[in-house]
């Protein structure tokens, strides 16, 4: 027979738990899904409101790490791909990185991080690449004749797999619109987007490419309609850099992570100066 202290932890539990899952923080949430990230260092890093929801009303986060008189407007995204989970993580271990100057880096940078563009992916049970729609948003820009070769690529050269589907139309996603939002208010002179598996670094644009980020090195995999590196880096001459982790679960060590951010600074110090 339970006792009177069983049954009172019961109805306790039945009013508390539902009570602490709500409770719990932004930080937490994320730092159980994003190797690497602990909920300490998203709370340091002040995450904010970015005044964006995703299909399924999640808020969407950024970080601002800024300067006076900037000679560039650097845009970091990762989490584009909900199943790529350390992509957040990078993006996440660079922004504090960016909080200190780098030796021999000496263009002043207005950086913005946004960890993860598609929280509705990463916190799908498992995550997944595509949107709450089943929209994959690094399809769904509006790049030319979006409409007709997107449609094309999707049926002859996936053979309509579902985890590329482009969209029911271009910028048809709240994430996509976001992103597109963030180029035309923050105007970026360069994005960079952190993906995985991939292990290699894409580029888009119309300076010339890094030859290598760490371990990572160049390799220009194609462009496919609807990308944002297609979108950005050829149709509004952003020039766009595509990280491809060599892991979606694994980040790669400290000191490959230091390295990687480095090379960037020096490609962008010796390549992007105005
Ligand atoms: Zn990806």
């Amino acid at each position: 027979m339970p006792t009177v202290s069983s049954i009172y932890k019961a109805i306790l539990a039945l009013f508390f738990i539902p009570f602490t899952a709500q409770a719990a923080s932004v930080c937490q949430e994320y730092s159980a899904r994003i190797p690497g990230l602990t909920a300490a260092e998203c709370d340091a890093a002040s995450w904010r409101d970015m005044h964006a929801k995703t299909v399924l009303g999640r808020t969407i986060f950024g970080v601002d790490v800024p300067v006076e008189k900037p000679d560039l407007h650097v845009l970091v995204i990762g989490g584009i791909h909900g199943d790529e989970m350390t992509s957040g993580g990078l993006v996440h271990e660079w922004l504090s990185m960016a909080r200190t100057p780098l030796a021999g880096t000496p263009l002043r940078i207005y950086w913005r991080f946004i960890p993860v563009v598609n929280p509705d992916g990463l916190f799908a049970k498992p995550p997944r690449r595509t949107n709450a729609r089943g929209v994959d948003l690094n399809r769904n820009f509006p790049t030319l004749n979006w409409a007709r070769d997107s449609k094309i690529h999707w049926e002859q050269r996936t053979r309509k797999d579902p985890r590329r589907w482009p969209g029911p139309t271009s910028a048809s996603e709240p994430e996509t619109r976001f992103v597109l939002s963030q180029m035309a208010s923050f105007k970026p002179n360069l994005i960079v987007s952190v993906h995985a598996p991939y292990a290699v670094v894409d580029f888009d644009g119309n300076s010339s490419p890094p030859v290598r980020l760490g371990r990572l090195f160049l390799d220009q995999i194609g462009v496919f309609p609807g990308s944002l590196g297609n979108y950005g880096g050829m149709q509004r001459h952003i020039p766009v850099v595509t990280v491809e982790l060599a892991s979606a679960t694994r980040l790669p060590h400290p000191g490959e992570v230091r390295e990687m951010w480095g090379d960037l600074l020096h490609w962008v110090n010796d390549k992007l100066a105005k």
